[in-house]
C-alpha cells in the first residue's frame, strides 16, 4: 500500500528491511537491539552514531544539546515552560490543535500570552507575526513558542517570526527533516519521531546549551524532564527507547544517503505540488489551508460534502492508498507526504482524484 497517515506513518522499505535482517542477532553480538543493555558499549555505539548522523543532516552546531526522550511531543508541552520560564511568562502563537494544547499545559506553569491565532479562520492559515519580537522583548517573554507544521491542518511558516533576542522554541514534529533547518534561529526545536524522523516513542529535542546551563526554571521539574540532567547524562538518564533510537538512526542514514535535507526537500515540495496544482484546477475538491501556509507534509482538502469525503476516503483504501481520512476536527481528507511516501503513490493519488472527480461532476 502508499501510507498517506499522518503518524506514525510510511518508514522507508530499506530501513525496516534492515531491522528485520539485523532483528534476531545484530552484527553477531548474537542478539537483537531490543535485548541489548543501553549501558552496552554496542548500544553506545548504535546511539553514538544516530545522534552524530543526525547532527550531521540537520547541521546542528556543536552549542546544542541532542536529546533522544520519551514521552512523545505532549511531554514537551510541559517539560518546555518547566525548563525554559525562568522570569514566568511566555508568548504563543496558537495555529492549531497542538500548539493550543502546548499553551494551555504552558498556563499551569507560568503567564502566558497568546500573540496570534488563526482560529477564528479554523486555523487556514499562518497568522501575520511582523511585530512578535518587538513585542516579545518589550514584555521580557521567556520564549515565544510556535507549532511549525500543524499537521491536523495543513499549514505551515514558511518564514519563522523574529524573536530577536528571545528564544524561539518550535514543534517542529511534522515538518522536521523534511527540509533543510537552520537550528540556530531556534533556542529549542523539538519533535515526536514518528513522522519523518523515526518512529514512535521517541522525541528528539536539540536545546542551546545556556538556555540549560542553570537547570529547570521551575524546581517542581521531574528530574526526567531536567533538560540539562538529560543532556550530562547522554539521554541515558533512565532507559531510553532502545530500539527506537536504532530505527531513528537507520532513518537518517537513510536520508543521507539519498541526498540530505536539500534532496527531501525538492521531493517533499513536487509530491505536495502535485496535489496542490490538482486542488488549484478541481471544482470539486478544496484545500483547507490557505494557499501561502500551505504545508509541503500535509495536504488537507475536501468536496464539501462528508457523504462524498467518506465514498472518497473508502475508495482510496481500497486502492491501497490508504490513511487519507483527514483528522476529526477538520473532516475531509488529509494526505501526509512524509520522506517515505514515494513519488508513486503520490501520482497513483491524484489519478484516483482525478477520477473521482469524473465521476462525480458528470
Ligand atoms: N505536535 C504535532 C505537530 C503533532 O503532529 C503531534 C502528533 O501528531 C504532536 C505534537 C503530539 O505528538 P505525540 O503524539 O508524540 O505526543
Amino acid at each position: 500500500v502508499f501510507n498517506f497517515a499522518a503518524g506514525p506513518s510510511a518508514l522507508p522499505e530499506s530501513v525496516l528491511a534492515e531491522c528485520a535482517a539485523e532483528m534476531l542477532d545484530y552484527h553477531g553480538c548474537g542478539m537483537s537491539v531490543l535485548e541489548m543493555s543501553h549501558r552496552s558499549s554496542s548500544y553506545q555505539q548504535i546511539f553514538d552514531d544516530a545522534e552524530a548522523t543526525l547532527r550531521r543532516i540537520a547541521n546542528i552546531p556543536s552549542n546544542y544539546r541532542v536529546l533522544f526522550l520519551q514521552g512523545g511531543a505532549t511531554l514537551q508541552f510541559a517539560g518546555i515552560p518547566m525548563n525554559l520560564m525562568v522570569s514566568g511568562r511566555a508568548g504563543y502563537l496558537v495555529t492549531g490543535n497542538f500548539a493550543a494544547k502546548a499553551e494551555r499545559e504552558a498556563r499551569k506553569y507560568g503567564e502566558v500570552d497568546v500573540l496570534a491565532t488563526s482560529e477564528y479562520t479554523g486555523f487556514d492559515r499562518i497568522p501575520e507575526v511582523a511585530g512578535v519580537g518587538e513585542l516579545a522583548e518589550a514584555t521580557g517573554y521567556d520564549y515565544v513558542y510556535i507549532c511549525q507544521n500543524n499537521t491536523i491542518f495543513g499549514t505551515q511558516y514558511h518564514e519563522l517570526p523574529q524573536t530577536g533576542e528571545v528564544p524561539l522554541v518550535s514543534d517542529v514534529s511534522s515538518c522536521f527533516l523534511a527540509e533543510p533547518i537552520d537550528v540556530t534561529r531556534y533556542g529549542l526545536v523539538y519533535a515526536g519521531a514518528q513522522k519523518n524522523a523515526g518512529c514512535a516513542g521517541v522525541t528528539v529535542v536539540i536545546v542551546r546549551d545556556d538556555l540549560i546551563e542553570n537547570g529547570p526554571a521551575l524546581p517542581c521539574c521531574p528530574t526526567y524532564l531536567d533538560y540539562r540532567e538529560q543532556a550530562e547524562k547522554g539521554s541515558m538518564l533512565n532507559t531510553p527507547n532502545t530500539f527506537g533510537i536504532y530505527l531513528c538512526g537507520k532513518v537518517y542514514h537513510w536520508i543521507e544517503a539519498a541526498g540530505g535535507l536539500a534532496a527531501m526537500e525538492r521531493m517533499n515540495r513536487e509530491k505536495s505540488g502535485l496535489i496542490y496544482d490538482y486542488l488549484d484546477q478541481s471544482h470539486l475538491f478544496h484545500g483547507h489551508a490557505q494557499p501561502a501556509s500551505r504545508s509541503i507534509a500535509n495536504v488537507t482538502f475536501r468536496t464539501g460534502d462528508e457523504r462524498l469525503d467518506a465514498a472518497f476516503v473508502d475508495g482510496a483504501t481500497q486502492r491501497g492508498l490508504v490513511g487519507v481520512k483527514g483528522h476529526r476536527l477538520v473532516g475531509g481528507m488529509r494526505a501526509s507526504v512524509y520522506n517515505a511516501v514515494p513519488i508513486e503513490g503520490v501520482r497513483a493519488l491524484v489519478d484516483y482524484m482525478a477520477e473521482f472527480e469524473d465521476e462525480h461532476t458528470k
